[in-house]
């Protein structure tokens, strides 16, 4: 069995004069969860409907499950692409009962298939509920009617758009939770689109970075926060402060001291170093291992979080990096401090936006 079930290569899509995808190339595994995340606009849903066949490839190809479904020249029809779709609205059928839902994509409908229907109600804990008409199940429920519906015909690919969009905070961590675990007891294949960096990083075994059309960067989720290639991954991903640094032959120099870590980029060159909050250390003077130098910033901000506080420093030179540290650590505004990296893995540089 081939284990890749989803190849796009080089998807390219034109609305009139727009590019919406401009070259689009991921494979997804067998079994794989791909999140794909990009800010509004850049082309994630045009790249589901290219997928499920809802749009047609001006350039490119897409191939599900060893089936070439479109060249750009000739298309399978998206019912016969054995694609399954869960939409930000969900489409539930409003006037179909809850088992009707599930029937719908099932050929014979739910007179020829009420093992399966039953089934997928078990598998989604909605047994006992299928009588009941959508408007009758609370907002966490009707998602779940609609990725029974979207399964019971075992796709080989399941593609979500935007799925919790419609929830409201708190219910939408429970339900991530939930469907994150019923697509993985399932085994299918899916692609999940999300514009919520937090989202995709939690829902992905893999983790693309759209960006205008094209995809940025692609890996696990670990790998992508925690070795952008681009600093527009840094920046996506959440939480990035960009320190300005110059390359020198032993490391990078910054406002928060020299940076150990040799890079790619020629001497002399203008950098940007990516440090998140608990890549920074913060003392007050005397204290600790570096207590013995001088302070180099001052408390601008203090956020309590109640397990932290987000401290805001500001350094000499006008940059502000920010600070996790424990709820003990209490330290008041203005006061004098010493920032520095706190070296428990490299930091990500940037010369002209790209990883060196
Ligand atoms: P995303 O899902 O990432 O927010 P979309 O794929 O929906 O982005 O859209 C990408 C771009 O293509 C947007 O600028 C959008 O306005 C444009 N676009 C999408 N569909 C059409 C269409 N049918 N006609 C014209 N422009 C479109
Ligand atoms: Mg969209």
């Amino acid at each position: 069995m081939n284990p890749i079930t989803v190849h796009c290569q080089n998807l390219k899509k034109q609305f009139a004069d727009f590019t919406a995808v401009a070259d689009l190339s991921f494979t997804v595994s067998r079994g794989e969860l791909l999140a794909l995340v990009g800010p509004s606009g850049c082309g994630k849903t045009t790249a589901l409907r290219l997928m499920a066949g809802f749009e047609r490839l001006d350039a490119g190809r897409v191939t599900i499950d060893d089936q070439l479904v479109d060249d750009g020249q000739t298309a399978v029809p998206p019912e016969k692409r054995r694609v399954g779709m869960v939409f930000q609205d969900y489409a539930i059928f409003p006037h179909l009962s809850v088992a009707d839902n599930v029937a719908f994509g099932l050929p014979g409908g739910r007179k020829r298939n009420p093992q399966r229907v039953g089934e997928m109600l078990t598998f989604v804990g909605l047994e006992g509920l299928g009588e009941r008409m959508p408007h009758e199940l609370s907002g966490g429920q009707q998602q779940r009617v609609a990725l029974a519906r979207a399964l019971a015909p075992e796709p080989a690919v399941l593609l979500l758009d935007e799925p919790f969009s419609n929830l409201d905070a708190a219910l939408r961590r429970e339900v991530r939770g939930e469907v994150r675990a019923l697509l993985r007891r399932s085994g299918v294949t899916s692609v999940f689109v999300t514009h919520d960096q937090e989202e995709a990083l939690f829902m992905g075994d893999q983790v693309a970075v759209m960006r205008g059309g094209r995809l940025e960067q692609m890996g696990p989720p670990e790998v992508v926060f925690h070795q952008p290639r681009t600093r527009f991954v840094a920046e996506f991903l959440g939480s990035a402060d960009f320190v300005p640094g110059t390359a020198v032959t032993n490391g990078v120099e910054t406002p928060l001291g020299l940076l150990p870590q040799l890079v790619s980029a020629p001497p002399g060159a203008a950098l940007e170093v990516a440090v998140r909050p608990d890549d920074i250390f913060l003392y007050t003077d005397g204290e600790g291992e570096d207590g013995r130098l001088p302070p180099n910033g001052r408390v601008l901000d203090r956020q309590f979080l109640g397990i932290a506080y987000l401290y805001a420093i500001g350094l000499p030179d006008g940059t502000t990096v920010h600070s996790w540290q424990p709820h003990t650590v209490n330290v008041p505004l203005g006061t004098a401090v010493r920032v520095g990296f706190r070296h428990q893995h490299s930091f990500s540089c940037f010369y002209h936006g790209i990883a060196c």
